[in-house]
């Protein structure tokens, strides 16, 4: 067993390390490495230090593990559980139990044999091949960051902290996995009636289709406990996508008394205080409000100089990766994956920003690390990616899309998409089977 336990030394030193993380707040990755003691030295093995214990840095951890035994894996994590965002909004309205969502990462980690630390990662030194924690710096030989998305009202509202810390309070979209899903449960749960505004972010943001999913499951609650509600999807999109006449129909056929969809509404302008939306369809008044700000590649990534750049030199917001093998492009021996990827294709832009993506993206940088440190060169995998969207409570009802990926002669990258628009009890059951599946991939449960 690999566990890692803190002696007196490890516990001293992290309070030092933390000390001077929070006292340093922005300072350069050299100033800390420096400065910070080892939260666990080295051994002889060879190591993976992996950032984030989502979708992608949990199935990449026990992969690792089953495809290169002697190298040592270490995944840095903040939170003191994993929370699955997928199957979430299910969760908002009691179709699935807490229990189905939370893990913990100390099983896993003993179950699968690698190191899990719960702490903040700060920084990462590559000059030094060094991450910096809030508890003290950590040595990789390989790095594999799967650290999410950050989510930033910047656009909105610039440097208004008043509006966004309003906005985060009141607004939020429970779209990265925090204690914002209580809130937002509590919310829904408590409301007496009214309008409640939901926007979506430009694209690309993470899980494409599960805003609409959102808002179905929250007009069937509504109708189910006969609270009269309105909600009305802002999207700056001109239909909904993908599974765009499944949702066409399940906003028709099922809400048309609760869903309001506006298409090609934009954000121009939020009052979060006088509760006003403006948008390219117009404005808005509302009660309450699930306000998704926008998606870039999580902080890690940026603090890892990562984010690529458009032609004419600003940051893309997003991870400059190789299409298939998910190495920064100036060094093989960081890998970033999940959603904080970048566009890997002239056809289609950006992989969806799926936890079923992520975790094929885990597996192939296993075999990718695995052959690496047998001095071999990393053979590419083609992934594939499903996702399942509930849209009825009475009875339980899903769609569902798929998407396929080939190399094209040009070389590129291409995606088939195909959407099943037919709502039916069996792509619910699928779902469910689905996601035991990657939870057991994940955390072995
Ligand atoms: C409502 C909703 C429904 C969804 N439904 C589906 C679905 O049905 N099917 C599907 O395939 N996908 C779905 N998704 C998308 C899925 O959640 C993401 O695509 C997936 O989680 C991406 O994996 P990841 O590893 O990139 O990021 P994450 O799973 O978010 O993991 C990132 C981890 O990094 C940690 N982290 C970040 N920064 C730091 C730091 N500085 N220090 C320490 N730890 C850090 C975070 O705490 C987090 O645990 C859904 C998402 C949402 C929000």
């Amino acid at each position: 067993m690999n566990t890692f336990r803190p002696t007196r030394r490890t516990v001293l030193h992290a309070g030092a390390a933390g000390a001077l993380a929070a006292a340093l707040p922005g300072c350069s990755s050299t100033a800390v490495s420096v400065a910070t003691p080892d939260l666990m030295p080295k051994g002889r093995q060879r190591r993976v230090v992996i950032l984030g214990g989502g979708w992608g840095g949990l199935t990449a951890a026990h992969h690792l593990r089953k495809a290169a035994p002697d190298l040592e894996v270490v995944l840095l994590e903040r939170n003191p559980v994993f929370w699955s965002c997928p199957l979430s909004n299910k969760w908002l309205v009691d179709v699935v139990d807490t229990q189905f969502l939370v893990h913990s990462y100390t099983s896993a980690a003993r179950r699968f044999g690698y190191t899990y630390v719960q702490t903040e990662v700060i920084d990462i030194d590559r000059a030094k091949r060094r991450v910096i924690t809030a508890h003290g710096g950590v040595d990789y030989d390989w790095l594999i960051v799967s650290a999410g998305i950050r989510v930033t009202y910047a656009p909105w509202f610039g440097n208004d902290r008043a509006a966004i810390t309003h906005t985060v309070n009141n607004y939020s979209s429970a779209y990265v996995p925090s204690t914002e899903h209580q809130a937002l449960k509590q919310k829904i749960k408590s409301f007496q009636g009214g309008t409640i505004v939901m926007t979506l972010p430009p694209p690309p943001h993470r899980c494409p289709p599960s805003p609409y999913e959102r808002a179905c499951l929250m007009a069937a609650h509504f109708q189910r406990s006969k609270v009269k509600a309105k909600i009305v999807i802002l999207d700056p999109k001109p239909r909904p996508a993908p599974i765009t006449a499944g949702y066409r129909a399940a906003f028709e056929e099922l809400y048309s008394d609760v869903i309001q969809y506006v298409p090609n509404a934009g954000i121009k302008e939020v009052d979060p205080f006088n509760k006003v939306a403006k948008t390219a369809a117009g404005d808005f008044r509302f009660d309450d409000a699930i306000f998704m700000g926008h998606h870039q590649a999580a902080d890690l990534v940026w603090k890892l100089g990562g984010i690529g750049k458009t032609a004419d030199g600003k940051p893309t917001n997003w991870a400059d990766v190789h299409p298939e093998l998910y190495q920064l492009r100036d060094d093989p021996q960081i890998y970033v994956i999940g959603d904080s990827m970048g566009a890997v294709s002239p056809q289609f832009g950006h992989y969806p920003k799926a936890g079923h993506v992520a975790n094929r993206q885990g597996r192939s940088v296993a075999q990718y690390i695995a052959q690496q440190a047998k001095g071999q060169a990393p053979t590419p995998i083609i992934i594939d990616n499903l996702c399942y969207m509930l849209v009825s409570l009475d009875p339980l009802e899903a769609i569902a899309v798929q998407f396929d990926y080939k190399k094209a002669p040009e070389g590129h990258l291409h995606q088939t998409q195909f959407d099943d628009n037919d709502r039916r009890r069996k792509l619910w059951d699928e779902d469910l089977n689905w996601y035991r599946l990657a939870v057991q991939d994940m955390v072995g449960a």
